[in-house]
């Protein structure tokens, strides 16, 4: 179940990168700046009156409701996302390996690899093992690095079986106590830090990312033993800096402060005060 595929994208890891945009995810963060990536459709069809364009309609084929998406017809507007009660999309379409291949052979001689992301990605570990491994097998494209976004959540079972396709992660660390994690995405933070080790010790860890939400994120506050943290998992791992903004959010985030380049540039200070050398900026504010 994918929501989007960009053809291009140098912000969602090394080089220039095709990327899977997958739909579901297993926390419900109240940052979510695309929350419509978070729950899956049931057909309730409440979306399809709202479509301006008649876009959207419900087929029941074996008694099996399901929504069909005209993209041709289709504008972009969104109606249908703002409206669902699910935080879901029409949109989502589904895909076979065999159908991503076909996308990524089209592209391959312009990007340096896939970077699989959410929703939470994970959630269809099956799907990106059989992807990833037949990326790695096929010819033409085994140049490809294979790297997945994440929120970390992902067990020590599933990420073994990833493993031996995977070229490196790119993990959100969205609090550094459990409290605040737990109040930010609703779970707590135990997976999160044991995928980051694992991933560390298996030289798989590309970066660890830093979502900063003044005074709601608490890195500041545990500066010096987030730092040690993040010391000993190794050099080479970037550690990604990220604003919270407006765009996109909903409900009680949206009180919440935006984070300045100067909220941002005093945190990436206090974390080279602790010796971390590999610190990446955001390149935009909002
Ligand atoms: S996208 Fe949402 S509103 Fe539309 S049919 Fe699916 S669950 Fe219902
Ligand atoms: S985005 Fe949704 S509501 Fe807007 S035209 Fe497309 S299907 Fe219809």
């Amino acid at each position: 179940m994918i929501n989007q595929i960009l053809p291009f994208s140098c912000v969602d890891g090394p080089g220039s990168r095709l990327v899977l945009f997958m739909q579901g995810c297993n926390y419900q963060c109240k940052n979510c700046h695309n929350p419509h990536t978070i729950g899956l459709c049931d057909a309730c069809g409440d979306c399809i009156t709202h479509c301006p364009q008649n876009a959207l309609s419900l087929i029941k084929p074996n008694n099996k409701p399901h929504i069909i998406w005209d993209s041709e017809r289709c504008s972009q507007c969104d109606t249908c996302i703002s409206v669902c009660p699910k935080q879901a999309s029409p949109k989502v379409l589904h895909y076979s390996v065999e159908d991503v291949l076909g996308i990524i052979h089209c592209q391959h001689h312009f990007i340096n690899g896939i970077t699989v992301s959410g929703g939470e990605a994970s959630l269809q570990l099956p799907f990106i093992v059989e992807l990833f491994k037949a990326i790695k097998a096929s010819t033409s494209l085994s140049h490809l690095t294979c790297m997945l976004d994440t929120n970390g959540s992902l067990s020590l079972t599933g990420w073994h079986k990833l493993l031996p396709f995977l070229d490196g992660a790119m993990v959100d660390l969205k609090a550094w106590q459990q409290d605040t994690h737990r109040y930010i995405t609703g779970r707590d933070n135990h997976a999160v830090f044991k995928s980051i080790q694992l991933l560390a010790q298996h030289q798989k860890l590309y970066e660890v990312r830093l979502l900063h939400i003044p005074s709601i994120t608490d890195y500041e506050q545990e500066i010096e033993e987030l730092a040690r943290y993040l010391l000993q998992l190794g050099t080479g791992i970037h550690i990604k800096l990220n604003a919270f903004h407006h765009h996109g959010v909903a409900n009680e985030a949206l009180i919440w402060p935006k984070c300045t380049s100067m909220d941002i540039e005093n945190l990436a200070a206090q974390l080279a005060k602790q010796g971390l050398t590999n610190i990446v900026l955001p390149s935009t504010f909002i």
